[in-house]
């Protein structure tokens, strides 16, 4: 069956979709998307994923394609169409096609795209399984929490990771901070059971599933602790973990080639990882 992706208005072959080369999202990087998973034929964390493209666009003063709800209707039919049980919708939205200007257009209409794909995903008792990092300098922009398409130091952080053999690459700030993952949010686990992460502010993106896994530990009666960290902190954890929509809860258990706690995935990500994977099959 072929895809059919949405652009702009209308439903069309994938081998058809296309963006105009003027396109500002092609040009300046100008644009900013969302990746939603989808478990048996629905959205995990709609809203939060909405609310986040919502507050992407409005920090770049890009008016919204199209409503809410009309986008809600666009994206159930996006899922239907594909006939799309378990997989993940792809949403990007640019301040759309004018003459090439750094400058904004003076009347933009932003374009949007809506992709869906077939993916499988881990079932109620699945065992995750451990992978590695290496570590980089963060050379992103100052505006990391707009989830922008600008990914050029995420695109080169990660490629050096799969050259190492690795799953993941750690970006580390000038200030040694290890702040998160090329495209995840990263955890560890302290001696007494607590979690550590990152705390929201410019220099990561806010994840979906950061937010899910801090609430499910929070109802779990972990401590949960928003806080920087550096590497030797990282090195000396207990356990490790990277969060996100399509990596779920993730086992670090090497990073620079340092072996994580006792190199295995431990109790308290195996139990997240649990709890995570209800969550996306039941919500909450
Ligand atoms: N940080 C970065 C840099 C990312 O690219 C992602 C995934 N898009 C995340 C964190 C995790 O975000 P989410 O949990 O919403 O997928």
């Amino acid at each position: 069956m072929p895809r059919t992706v949405y652009v702009n208005g209308r439903y069309v072959p994938a081998d058809r979709a296309a963006v105009h080369v003027e396109d500002r999202g092609y040009q300046f990087s100008d644009g900013v998307y969302e990746v939603i998973l989808v478990r048996r034929g629905r959205m995990v964390d709609g809203e939060p994923h909405l609310a986040r493209l919502d507050r992407s666009l409005a920090e770049l003063e890009i008016e919204p394609p199209i409503g809410r709800a009309a986008l809600e209707a666009v994206l159930a039919e996006t899922v239907r169409r594909n006939r799309i049980v378990e997989g993940f919708l792809y949403i990007q939205a640019t301040r759309g096609v004018a003459p090439r200007d750094h400058l904004f257009p003076a009347k933009p209409r932003a374009s949007l795209v809506c992709s869906a794909k077939r993916r499988t995903w881990p079932e109620q008792g699945a065992a995750p399984a451990g992978v590695t990092a290496i570590t980089v300098p963060d050379v992103r922009w100052g505006r990391c929490d707009i989830k922008s398409v600008g990914l050029l130091p995420n695109v080169l952080a990660k490629e050096k990771a799969r050259r190492a053999g690795a799953a993941e690459a750690l970006l580390i700030g000038d200030d040694g901070t290890v702040r998160e993952g090329g495209s995840s949010n990263l955890w560890i686990v302290d001696a007494d059971g607590g979690l550590h992460t990152h705390p929201l502010d410019h220099h990561i993106l806010g994840g979906v599933t950061r937010g899910a896994v801090k609430s499910l530990a929070e109802g779990a009666q972990l401590r949960v602790s928003e806080s920087k960290f550096d590497l030797e902190t990282l090195f000396g954890a207990r356990e490790a973990f990277v969060t996100s929509a399509t990596s779920f809860v993730k086992p670090l258990v090497k990073v620079d080639g340092h072996t994580i706690g006792d190199g295995e995935v431990g109790p308290v990500t195996r139990r997240l990882f649990d709890l995570y994977v209800t969550h996306t099959l039941e919500g909450p």
